[in-house]
């Protein structure tokens, strides 16, 4: 890293305020920004200041020394110089004057322009307007913004909060120019966040949250421009669909894509209902969101049912107005529903999401097999002995290969049970597998895609004829890992 210095020489180009120079030092010397430049540029004054009295007393010196001097020209030069040096050490301390530090008006008073300046401007307070900051920093200024923030938030309920500050584009490139890589600076966003959080806290007694606030209040501290970012609540719990027939997510028409068919009876849905709607219903009226979304920690088919501990979910409540709210009755008013059941709710957080999405989770299955041709007790034993810890290797099935990619899945069985026998044809197997093995396939076998198959082993055509998924073993899962 560069020697680093204080350079006053930004100055000369824009007279900035003690605030805005002192934040261009702000990693040094703990006090405010206001203080700090202020101070440096006491500083700098007092050095010009005696700077300008030894160069007055050399130019008298050489003056005397002219009256008795052979070698003139040589003499002449060198006051020149000395004139010229004296110039420029009266327009720097020119330029912090009128950067507002007006203590200093007996050290320029001899400086006639600036005396004519003060003159003008005598009656308003402030002498010279900073071109950085453009008085964001006026009390009055920040008590508007800090007055409209609490004015867009208070239809939202929030314990946390942060501030971010937006630039205009000018600001921002006249700032790359005056910081210009310091590394001790600060940017004047980190100080506007600071004072107007500070501000927010003292008002609503609300904390700034840096890593993950309810809300985050976006301002534009020039033009005074507030946007709202109202985070999601999450909660997650388990469910378990009671009955066959619904989804797990809403689903548009496959005739009107949402629109509004007489197909769908203009409800734009291609079900009635869904797990995922069953569930939010309530749940969006009590935090008054604006949208939803349901994140399962997989799906089950239209057909299947959840049952045992149920699926982990997170429902997404997008800018919801209500932040707490009691989720027990929530929780009573889907469980009346006859459909839907959920449990284990508690809050949750972005993360949960992301946990569900990279994890595909062991599950235990319930299989309803129905055979073409009758079956002895002694066969389906064998089959159950053969099914123990076994490798499938499964094709995308004919039934998804519009939506997946066609390819060879690898998948184990880990464990397999005769649940009970039902007729000479048809029996329940309880399947204990990896996540993402398709079950239908692995009994019926998707002519010769899935091998082996319950089909195949059976040597018998074999079909699923109900599917339940019996258990989601994500806290197994966690456990091996
Ligand atoms: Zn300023
Ligand atoms: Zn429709």
């Amino acid at each position: 890293m560069d020697n680093i210095t204080i350079d006053y020489s930004i100055l000369n180009k824009y007279s900035l305020c003690h605030r805005c120079f002192g934040r261009l030092y702000a990693k040094s010397l703990h006090t405010t920004n206001y203080e700090r430049g202020r101070a440096l540029k006491m500083a700098k004054a007092i050095e010009l200041e005696l700077n300008l009295a030894n160069l007055y007393n050399l130019l008298n010196g050489l003056n005397e020394l002219n009256e008795n001097s052979n070698d003139i020209g040589e003499i002449k030069e060198t006051e020149e110089d000395i004139i010229k040096e004296i110039e420029i050490k009266k327009e720097e301390l020119k330029n912090i004057y009128k950067s507002g530090l007006i203590e200093i008006t007996n050290m320029v008073e001899n400086i006639e322009e600036i005396k004519e300046t003060e003159e003008t401007t005598n009656e308003n307070e402030k002498k010279y307007s900073c071109p950085y900051c453009r008085d964001i920093f006026d009390k009055n200024h920040l008590n508007d913004i800090s007055e409209k923030i609490l004015k867009f938030t208070s239809n939202y309920e929030f314990d946390t909060f942060l501030i971010g500050t937006v630039l205009p584009k000018k600001i921002k490139e006249l700032e790359k120019e005056i910081i210009n890589d310091n590394p001790m600076a600060e940017s004047i966003k980190q100080e506007f966040n600071r004072m107007m959080g500070k501000m927010i806290v003292e008002k609503t007694n609300k904390v700034v949250e840096k890593t993950n606030p309810d809300i985050v209040i976006m301002v534009n501290p020039y033009n005074k421009r507030i946007e709202l970012q109202i985070n999601s609540i999450f909660i997650k719990g388990r469910y378990n669909k009671l009955i066959r027939g619904i989804p797990q997510s809403h689903w548009h028409c496959r005739s009107c894509r949402g629109k509004g068919c007489e197909k769908c009876d203009w409800t734009g849905k291609q079900y009635p209902t869904s797990v995922e709607e069953i569930i939010a219903e309530p749940f969006m009226k009590a935090f008054k969101g604006k949208e939803e979304a349901f994140h399962g920690a997989g799906r089950e088919d239209i057909d299947v049912r959840m049952l045992g501990n149920g699926r982990p979910f997170v429902l997404q409540i997008k800018e919801p107005k209500i932040r707490k709210a009691d989720l027990k009755p929530l929780m009573e008013e889907v469980n009346k529903s006859g459909k839907v059941e959920i449990h284990n709710l508690e809050y949750g957080v972005r993360k949960d999401i992301i946990f569900f999405k990279n994890e595909a989770h062991r599950k235990t299955y319930l299989a309803h097999v129905e055979c073409e041709d009758e079956i002895t007790e002694d066969e389906i034993k064998q089959l159950v002995e053969q099914m123990q810890n076994l490798t499938i290797n499964q094709r995308t099935p004919q039934r998804v290969s519009h939506r997946r990619a066609d390819l060879i899945r690898v998948r184990n069985v880990y464990a397999v049970s005769l649940n009970k026998i039902i007729n000479s044809k048809e029996f329940e197997l309880k399947i204990y597998c990896d996540g993402g093995l398709y079950i239908k396939e692995l009994i019926h076998g998707d002519e010769g895609r899935t091998i082996p198959s319950v089909s195949e082993l059976l040597n018998k055509k074999c079909i699923c004829k109900f599917l339940d998924v019996w258990d989601v073993h994500d806290f197994e899962h966690e456990e091996e890992q």
